[in-house]
């Protein structure tokens, strides 16, 4: 599609509203209560540290864009936020280098394959196709502010910490863990470099982009960043712009059609929100102009999706009108149409 022809119309912005605080903070305990003794799913044990997570913990949090916060369970339980750092990363990127250039080099487009696919690349020449696999988010890394490794990695801390409104740390035990288990990771990198898609230095790259997956945040941390994304770029709690309100349109639409890797278009069919999952169990999903939920439970699917924060968050998606493609007739007298 030649999206040229749009870049002349101002973008008009229309949401609606979260139902009134009390009634929220109560559709969140059912949803607690409903999703609780839900254990099914495996927790993630390809990086070793992981497999010591307690599997049961459970939290939820919801922020709203007035910067409200309801936290419920293991809501300030923390765990390393691993590929929910994508997206944010991902806005990074395109602050820096704009929509254009970050989509020509990475890719928008599904890979219907899982998140550390190498068949993936193969069959697109090399191409990453989406900052929400292994593949485009090491990419995506490599394109944040600054010129060495360090530079880029300080973008990266500074920049996560200003979407959770706190200054963020790596969880070392993590991050070494998956240092030393992370071939796979290498060899996508290595992969982009002989595609010509990323300069020499991919296990440096590789290196900040473990960093970023290490960082430690919360379930609350997580809807303060995806709140940040739900309110054009302001951190509704610091009042503190972040990226602009045209990043966070781009990125939501990526997350959307990607955040979930193969399964996204299922998520969105029945869900109809972007979300972002990861492989500690976290994943943020962010209703634009009315707030982000996040949930946090480490036993995962197949993908490598948190079951029940899929769940949980589904939940509070269809009882508190949080699906985007979902309307109702405004006008009173509906006569049923025949045919
Ligand atoms: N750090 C993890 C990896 O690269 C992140 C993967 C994930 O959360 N899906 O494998």
């Amino acid at each position: 599609m030649d999206t040229t022809v749009f870049e002349d119309t101002p973008q008009h912005v229309s949401t609606g509203d979260l139902p009134k605080w009390g009634h929220v903070e109560s559709l969140v305990q059912e949803t607690m209560g409903l999703c609780r003794d839900d254990a099914t799913g495996q927790v993630a044990d390809y990086i070793p540290v992981l497999a010591d997570t307690d599997p049961d913990l459970f939290g939820i949090a919801l922020v709203s864009p007035h910067g409200r916060f309801y936290d419920a369970g293991d809501a300030q339980h923390p765990f390393s936020i691993q590929s929910v750092s994508k997206m944010f990363v991902y806005a990074l990127a395109i602050h820096e280098h704009g929509h254009g250039l970050v989509r020509d080099i990475v890719g928008v487009n599904n890979t219907g394959l899982p998140f550390n696919s190498v068949m993936a690349l193969e069959l697109n020449a090399g191409h990453p196709m989406n900052p929400m696999v292994n593949a485009g988010a090491i990419a995506t890394t490599a394109l944040v502010a600054g010129e060495t490794p360090e530079e880029k990695w300080e973008t990266i801390r500074s920049g996560l910490s200003e979407f959770a409104g706190r200054e963020l740390e790596v969880d070392e035990d993590v991050f070494l863990s998956e240092m030393a288990t992370n071939h796979r990771n290498r060899a996508l990198a290595r992969l982009l470099v002989s595609y010509a898609r990323l300069r020499p230095d991919a296990d440096a790259m590789v290196e900040v982009y473990t960093r970023q997956c290490s960082l430690r945040v919360t379930a609350h941390d997580l809807a303060v960043m995806g709140a940040t994304l739900a309110s054009g770029g302001v951190n509704p709690v610091t009042g503190r712009r972040v990226v602009s309100a045209d990043v966070c349109r781009d990125t939501l639409a990526v997350v959307a059609a990607n955040g979930l890797y193969e399964q996204s278009g299922e998520w969105l069919f029945e869900i109809g929100l972007p979300a972002k999952s990861g492989v500690s169990g976290g994943i943020v999903a962010v209703a634009p102009g009315k707030g982000a939920a996040a949930a946090f439970s480490p036993r995962l699917d197949h993908a490598g999706n948190s079951v029940r924060a899929q769940h949980a968050i589904g939940h509070l998606s269809r009882v508190m009108g949080m699906n985007m493609f979902a309307s109702a007739p405004q006008s009173g007298d509906v006569q049923e149409a025949r045919w």
